[in-house]
């Protein structure tokens, strides 16, 4: 670990709520810089809302809790400044931005985060050649309009595009993987690994186990109903592959009976006691 000790990214107890419904119901994760964790989980388990609330979509509102990157608890800020103190979200679902071209946004996104500074056209756009090779997308790829009438796997790889160039020291992938062909996906999953760095940390978001054949997270966790309930290494991926998530379901109802079993227990205890 070059940091320390302390985390890159930092979320405590978070419990979020939209249209007054409780959707994140305490999530805890910490991440060091350097690692790669996943998030797996069923759909509707939170996982996107997790992540547009780490990146400050006004639609949520947090209950309690806190979401630390660098140390600072980020909640206050607006999605412009996390994204400047190197937080990067590749959504799930990208919007398209007809009439700006991909170059033109990724040099706008480019210059923005250089707050006035210097940014020489002609340095971009080698920047831009070498990660479009890199990424196996055309070299027309630059004039078309961000998103419009891209295929899934244009759209992904548009993201993965995005990242190259930002270089973005937390990266957060939602469903990066999903509606991808086999060659789509390992193309992403080559440019995902090409940014994997000392320095910067990456949460995969997914819902298959697939994209981890290509992609080794150190650490992966499982979401159920808005919280954390399983982490574990590449095997808990492998389990969930095989046996889906039912298990996991089963052992924690068999964990929550035992608790109350336990609590029951307890009170029949002090019941004596006090008798
Ligand atoms: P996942 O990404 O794991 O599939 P989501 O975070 O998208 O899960 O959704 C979790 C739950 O929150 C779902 O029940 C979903 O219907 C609800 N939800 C998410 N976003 C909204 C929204 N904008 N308005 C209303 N409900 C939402
Ligand atoms: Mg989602």
């Amino acid at each position: 670990m070059s940091d320390n000790g302390q985390p890159l990214f930092e979320v405590k107890n978070l419990k979020v709520a939209i249209d007054g419904n409780e959707i994140l119901r305490g999530v805890d994760l910490t991440i060091h810089a350097g690692e790669i964790h996943a998030i797996m989980g069923r759909n509707g388990s939170g996982k996107s809302t997790m992540a547009n609330v780490v990146m400050g979509h006004p639609a949520y509102e947090v209950l309690e809790g806190s979401v630390k990157y660098k140390g600072e608890d980020v909640l206050d800020l607006n999605t412009d400044e996390r994204a400047r103190m190197g937080m990067f979200l590749a959504f799930q679902y990208p919007l398209a931005i007809p009439g700006v071209t991909v170059a033109k946004f990724l040099h706008s996104a480019l210059k923005a985060r250089a707050e006035g500074a210097d940014l020489p056209v002609r340095e971009f756009r080698v920047n831009l050649n070498k990660a479009m090779d890199l990424l196996g997308v055309d070299s027309s790829f630059g004039s078309r309009y961000v998103n419009d009438g891209f295929s899934g796997g244009e759209k992904k790889r548009l993201e993965i595009l995005q990242m190259f160039m930002l270089e973005p020291t937390l990266c957060i992938l939602d469903e990066t993987d999903s509606g991808l062909d086999i060659d789509a996906l390992k193309t992403v999953a080559e440019g995902i690994n090409a940014l994997r760095s000392e320095k910067r940390a990456m949460l995969l978001i997914t819902h298959y186990q697939r994209m981890l054949n290509y992609v080794k997270p150190d650490v992966v966790h499982v979401m159920m109903d808005g919280r954390i309930v399983r982490t574990g290494g590449i095997e808990l991926a492998e389990a969930l592959e095989e046996k889906g998530y039912e298990w996991i379901e089963q052992e924690l109802f068999h964990d929550t009976d035992a608790a109350a079993a336990a609590a029951d227990a307890t009170a029949t205890a002090a019941e004596a006691a006090q008798a």
